[in-house]
């Protein structure tokens, strides 16, 4: 097989992946034991990840952080995990940290690593044409990811990677305290939401975490491949603003 082709079917099978979750693969393996998936115990059917490492130096001091900018100071050096030594920048995240919009995305990418802020490069180019359609500038919302540090080569995030970085997520939401969050693509909705769905799922869902209103739409990295997708995620973000307006309305 080429390199091209190879490249092509990993990302076609990251996108049937990221539409139909892990259910599709351990679907078909299950089938072929003449097991349904159905009837498999939730606790056997997650994967037990290793406890997050105790660094002591990092240890929930960031818990004590009082605005945004306080909370990046307090983390831009985390060596928590093994990603800390790869990186190139830790990507905090960006945007005004008094929005009532929060969006978040799965991990750094290589031009985020370079320039150490999230979606810059061209799925971040989409990101900013669909904020632009539903009348938000960049500068209006929050944008930040589950993972502040690249996955070497893009691969999806760990178990064990997210487990140790979403503390960081979590208190970047309470400091904002936004009313209505926007997830892009499954791994940052199963991630912030601690669920495993496949993203068609999440979609036809209403969510909440802590008390706000959360919606979920694909990554603009996977709508860049599948064009077709871009209707869905219209009518994903229509909603988000909808809920949105109708929440500060004052
Ligand atoms: N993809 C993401 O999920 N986040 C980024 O910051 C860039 C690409």
């Amino acid at each position: 097989m080429t390199y091209d082709l190879k490249n092509s079917f990993a990302e076609a099978l990251k996108d049937q992946n990221e539409i139909f979750g892990d259910m599709l693969f351990e679907e078909l393996e299950l089938k072929k034991t003449g097991i349904s998936f159905a009837n498999i115990p939730e606790n056997i059917k997650l994967p037990k990840t290793e406890p997050a490492p105790n660094n002591n130096i990092f240890k929930d001091e960031f818990q004590k952080a009082s605005s945004v900018q306080e909370l990046n100071t307090l983390i831009c050096e985390c060596m928590k995990c093994p990603l800390g030594k790869t990186r190139t920048k830790f990507v905090f995240g960006v945007g005004n940290p008094h929005t009532q919009a929060m969006l978040i995305g799965e991990a750094p990418g290589h031009d985020e690593d370079l320039q150490g802020e999230p979606f810059v490069g061209r799925a971040g180019k989409l990101l900013n044409d669909i904020l632009k359609a539903i009348n938000f500038a960049r500068e209006d919302v929050f944008i930040a990811n589950i993972l502040k540090c690249r996955p070497p080569n893009n691969r999806d995030p760990l178990p064990l990677e997210m487990e140790t970085c979403i503390p960081y997520l979590y208190k970047q939401i309470e400091l904002i305290n936004p009313k209505v969050i926007l997830c892009l693509g499954r791994v940052a909705a199963s991630g912030l939401l601690n669920k495993k769905l496949s993203l068609g799922q999440f979609r036809e869902s209403d969510h909440e975490f802590n008390g706000i209103k959360v919606i979920v739409t694909y990554h603009p990295a996977a709508l860049l491949r599948n064009p077709n997708w871009k209707h869905g995620c219209w009518d994903d973000v229509r909603k988000f603003r909808k809920i949105y307006d109708e929440l500060t309305a004052s």
